[in-house]
């Protein structure tokens, strides 16, 4: 069978490396090509082939408002018609920035970036700067972007992929970055005991969503900022994924515990390529102007990116996030039933509008509890699900998400696709 999506990956592989600008999106791990898309809209994708697709993608995750949202669409075009980058200040980057602190209280100032990976990178070159110290702990499993030190152990396409390391990065550099499994608090306080003066930051994807989904324990949170206090380490919430997302105010505001510092990408672009890292007044102040820190970007607070934010966060402050959670923990849990059915062993890990089926029986807590679940089944289900229409995930380790877009009947459709499904 061949068909326009197989004639674009197949030239897709002589110009980009694996067909793709980022290494998930190859679908390789689930055991088929890519398909190429030609327009979104809601909760629906449309392939070159013209063949419609139910999504709980959602651009992996920035999409919350659903794709293609009238008035994103409309305020980025007006920005757009003025012009697309000035390279000066402009207005709505002051907007967006008054914004996400109204709804973030702990961003007093914010610097905006144009990707997760540059807002973590520089949250990270701040933490150092500040605190005079190298050392870097993140969690096994947690991904934080694509930059030297954040590589190791790292979750997403690196997990899904099996790449034990990475080449490229130097020891010298994977030497700082220190590891601790993800809820593990007493592993937390062995690091800082063994290298407590060395650590400029802890640095944590609050729920994390790059191994699937996986909920912090109750007091994880909370132990972490206990513990970055009493060593004078810096706590970066990496809210790429959970801000405006598992609460409007993000983790910090679901969960009460206050982070030094917070980045942000994923919804607070709407679509556009934007992130942002803030937090304390008097740390912030280090970043060059104000301070010695350097970190610059020529399209940083870019006037069409910013216009889609502000329209897209407006409109999410008006939402209802309960609702969409009480629907998603409602659709999730029958879809586990559904498999369960089948005979599959499922563990379901669900939280506001994200969710993951693991095939495994045993809890999900960590990202070695998240390696026992059977990726060969799930690839099977999703290729039989993509065949019926709907987009899942291409990858066992990562998280679906629904939107505000996704009505009842798209949920009841998914729900049908799944029981025609043979495991
Ligand atoms: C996606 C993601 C990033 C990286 O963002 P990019 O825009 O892809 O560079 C960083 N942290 C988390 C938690 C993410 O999910």
């Amino acid at each position: 069978m061949s068909s326009q999506s197989q004639s674009y990956f197949e030239r897709a592989q002589n110009i980009l490396p694996g067909g793709v600008n980022s290494p998930v999106r190859a679908c390789k791990s689930v055991g088929c090509d890519p398909l190429f898309i030609h327009r979104a809209a809601g909760s629906r994708m449309w392939t070159v082939d013209g063949d419609e697709l139910l999504d709980f993608v959602m651009s992996w995750g920035p999409m919350l408002l659903g794709h293609a949202n009238p008035a994103v669409e409309e305020a980025a075009i007006w920005a757009l018609k003025n012009g697309a980058s000035f390279g000066a200040p402009c207005p709505a980057e002051v907007e967006l920035g008054e914004l996400i602190r109204e709804i973030m209280p702990n961003m007093e100032m914010v610097r905006m970036v144009s990707s997760g990976t540059e807002a973590t990178m520089s949250a990270v070159r701040l933490a150092r700067g500040f605190t005079g110290r190298a050392k870097v702990l993140k969690f096994d499993g947690c991904y934080h972007g694509h930059s030297d030190g954040f590589l190791v152990s790292a979750g997403s396409g690196v997990a899904t992929l099996c790449i034990p390391g990475t080449p490229g990065v130097p020891d010298a550099i994977a030497n700082l970055t220190l590891l601790a499994p993800y809820n593990d608090l007493g592993a937390v306080a062995a690091q800082f005991e063994a290298h407590g003066d060395d650590i400029a930051c802890v640095i944590v994807e609050p729920v994390a969503g790059n191994v699937g989904l996986i909920a912090p324990a109750p007091g994880f949170l909370q132990g972490l900022r206990d513990l970055c206090t009493k060593y004078g380490a810096l706590l970066i919430f990496d809210e790429v994924i959970t801000g405006f997302r598992v609460a409007l105010g993000g983790a910090s505001q679901r969960f009460g515990v206050t982070p030094d510092l917070v980045t942000l990408g994923k919804i607070i672009g709407g679509g556009f390529p934007v992130g942002c890292y803030g937090g304390k007044k008097e740390i912030m102040a280090h970043i060059a102007p104000s301070g010695p820190v350097y970190q610059a970007g020529t399209l940083s607070g870019n006037p069409v990116a910013m216009a889609a934010g502000i329209a897209t966060l407006k409109q999410l402050a008006k939402q209802d996030y309960a609702a969409l959670e009480k629907r998603t923990a409602a659709f999730a849990g029958e879809m586990a039933d559904i498999l369960r059915a089948k005979g599959r062993k499922v563990t379901l890990n669900q939280m506001a509008s994200m969710f993951t089926l693991f095939f495994t029986e045993t809890p999900v807590t960590d990202y070695a509890t998240a390696k026992t679940a059977d990726g060969a089944v799930y690839g099977e289900f999703y290729r039989q699900m993509r065949g019926f229409g709907v987009n899942l995930a291409p990858s066992g380790f990562e998280c679906a998400f629904t939107s505000f877009a996704h009505t009842d009947d798209d949920l009841k459709k998914a729900l049908e696709a799944a029981r025609k499904v043979q495991l």
